[in-house]
């Protein structure tokens, strides 16, 4: 059977009996809505499912790639166990400001180490200072055609065994569409692509919000 079509309702269905939202994460949402760029959101079972991921694991080093207003930085530091550190990568250090307010609002902040640079900078002065193969996790959201820059540096700095989640690799449907040749459309297939035939990684696209790829790097 193909995926279920989540009609209005059943979305509904979904989110009432499986969603287990912290009040802080919920008023980040609520306060996100405002926001002119809120479709940038992440969708909150989203981000109960990564912080699912990152329990699993066992994540202790991660990182988060185009934070926005945080919600993903945060709902990943809330599951870190105590000595857990998201490395948080924005060039915005006005909407990124929103973020450390709920960080520190949900007791987490000393856990979020906020980099506001462009984000290929801050990976490669991880990669230059010995952090190769030494981060569990690490989720990518940010430009577009970027996509496969962020990938291989996330590659190269996490140990094997270790996760990448990808958000909007289904980009609202629109990369399924041909006639559709929008620089950002065309990026997202491209990274698709390449992920595809990529043998260092175990992989799987879900249909979850916008379309999430999770990567698994293999041990070489
Ligand atoms: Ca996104």
């Amino acid at each position: 059977m193909k995926s279920l079509n989540l009609t209005p309702q059943l979305y509904e269905y979904l989110q009432q009996v499986s969603l287990r939202e912290p009040d802080i994460l919920t008023e980040l949402r609520a306060e996100t809505t405002q926001h002119p760029m809120a479709r940038m959101q992440i969708a909150p079972e989203q981000g109960q499912f990564m912080a699912f991921l990152v329990e699993l694991i066992g994540a202790k080093k991660t990182l988060d790639i185009g934070v926005f207003t945080g919600y993903s930085a945060l709902v990943v530091a809330l599951a870190l166990p105590p000595d857990g550190v998201v490395i948080a990568c924005d060039t915005d250090g006005e909407v990124t400001q929103i973020a450390s307010r709920y960080w520190q609002a949900a007791g987490v902040a000393e856990k979020i180490h906020l980099r506001i640079a462009p984000a290929l900078e801050t990976l490669d002065s991880l990669l230059t200072m010995g952090q190769r193969e030494t981060f569990d996790f690490a989720f990518i959201d940010a430009d577009k055609r970027n996509y496969l820059e962020y990938y291989e540096r996330s590659l190269q700095l996490l140990r094997p065994g270790g996760l990448l989640v990808v958000d909007n690799v289904l980009w609202s449907g629109r990369v399924a569409d041909p006639a559709d040749q929008d620089a950002r459309t065309e990026a997202i297939r491209r990274f698709n692509q390449q992920l595809q035939g990529d043998e260092r990684i175990t992989l799987s696209l879900i249909p979850v919000a916008d379309g999430l790829t999770l990567a698994r790097k293999r041990d070489s």
